[in-house]
């Protein structure tokens, strides 16, 4: 008996998030569209958009055109009716958002780490969350955070961000504890693959898709059929400390070679300084102790030597690790975002060329890398985004 209650709730909350989830992706329908599309049947999805109004998420919204008979009335969700709110840490700024029901970003906090660690950069977490729960919005069903480094979501603990000093630090426990909010946390490059799904282009609702995030650190967040996959410790997609160059350049993880070395940020700037004694005649060999980012690029762009040469291994070591992706997920369709961005054409075609090399023609033929939009929101949103992915159960008032 009792598990034929628990089924019926179930078949209850399978329905309801069907349709809120066709309500999602489509501006203004009908509830004749939303049975065709989810094929359940007419009274079911009646009843459901029935709870929905009452509940406030869905309001009707005028008419649609009539196919022959009376006009259906359209549906569409009510964005303002619910609130988030999403952090993402990043290595040097902490920032955070109140978020509607489609992504928009109603408030903004950014606070500066300035070297921050442990203890004193958790602070600075609670403090931004003070600061955005202060603004009064209403009202907020969660807190997403989208922070560096290994972590395992279904226990919300941070198992390892070296910048921030933390370690098996029970980060949703703690924020819950505080703001008695239901808590998501995730790593960053997952949150920013999420939030491109969701909010970033037009990806179909069960498609497959890695979004590789290559900054300071490099990760790949990766959605397969519409989920995020995160593996058995939370670390899939952790590729930017696949082992690339035996012997290689000392990195944050205490491994030497990792793909971080080479590809990412740090790696380009701390490669152009090793690099600059043979390259005399480049304009970074002046002053190889002070190469920044910026420097790099400026120099990159006026066909350096030097800074073309370190861009572009970092490049082709990048397409190296997505060879092994393709030819273990044979997924079709990779996004780049993230600082290393900033180079451009080449720096992608070297990662093509390279990923085109490393795996199976076939493989290769059918996949596109594209770099993703400039200034992404993306990962801000994506920590938000997950609780809406995970279940639209948040929705609901208790
Ligand atoms: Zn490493």
């Amino acid at each position: 008996m009792h598990s034929v209650k628990a089924t019926h709730q179930q078949t209850k909350e399978h329905n309801r998030d069907l349709v809120l989830k066709t309500i999602f992706a489509i501006k203004a329908i009908s509830r004749a569209e939303i049975a065709r599309l989810t094929q359940l049947t007419r009274p079911t999805v009646s009843d459901v958009v029935t709870l929905l109004i009452n509940e406030g998420l869905v309001k009707e919204v005028g008419m649609g055109a009539s196919i022959g008979g009376k006009s259906p009335i359209l549906l569409s969700l009510v964005e303002d009716s619910r609130y988030m709110i999403s952090l993402h840490l990043a290595h040097d700024q902490f920032s955070g958002g109140v978020v509607n029901l489609r992504g928009e970003i109603k408030a903004r906090v950014k606070l500066s780490v300035s070297g921050r660690d442990g203890e004193q950069a958790l602070n600075l977490v609670y403090e931004i969350l003070d600061q955005l729960i202060c603004m009064d919005w209403k009202p907020i069903i969660g807190i997403g955070v989208g922070t560096p480094g290994l972590v395992n979501t279904r226990e919300g603990v941070v198992v390892n961000a070296v910048n921030l000093d933390w370690k098996n630090l029970p980060l949703a426990q703690l924020i819950r504890d505080r703001y008695q909010l239901p808590v998501h946390i995730l790593n960053d490059s997952q949150a920013a693959a999420i939030g491109e799904y969701v909010y970033g282009g037009a990806h179909a609702s069960d498609e497959n898709l890695v979004v590789i995030n290559v900054r300071e650190g490099i990760g790949a967040g990766i959605l397969i059929n519409g989920r995020l996959f995160q593996g058995d410790g939370g670390g899939a997609g952790e590729i930017g400390h696949l082992v690339v160059q035996e012997g290689g350049l000392l990195c944050r993880c205490g491994n030497h070679g990792c793909l971080e070395t080479i590809a990412s940020t740090r790696g380009i700037v701390d490669r152009a300084k090793i690099f600059a004694k043979d390259f005399p005649t480049s304009e970074l060999a002046r002053d190889p102790e002070n190469i920044s980012l910026d420097s790099l690029q400026n120099a990159y762009k006026d066909g350096d030597a030097l800074a073309q040469k370190v861009v572009l291994d970092a490049g082709l070591y990048l397409g190296g690790a997505i060879a092994s992706l393709i030819s273990t997920l044979n997924i079709q369709k990779f996004i780049l975002i993230g600082d290393m961005t900033r180079f451009g054409k080449q720096w992608l075609e070297a990662i093509c060329e390279k990923m085109s090399q490393g795996t199976l023609s076939k493989l290769a033929e059918g996949t596109s890398i594209e770099i993703g939009k400039p200034e992404s929101q993306e990962t801000i949103l994506g920590a938000s985004a997950l609780m809406l992915l995970d279940s639209y159960s948040l929705l609901f008032m208790q």
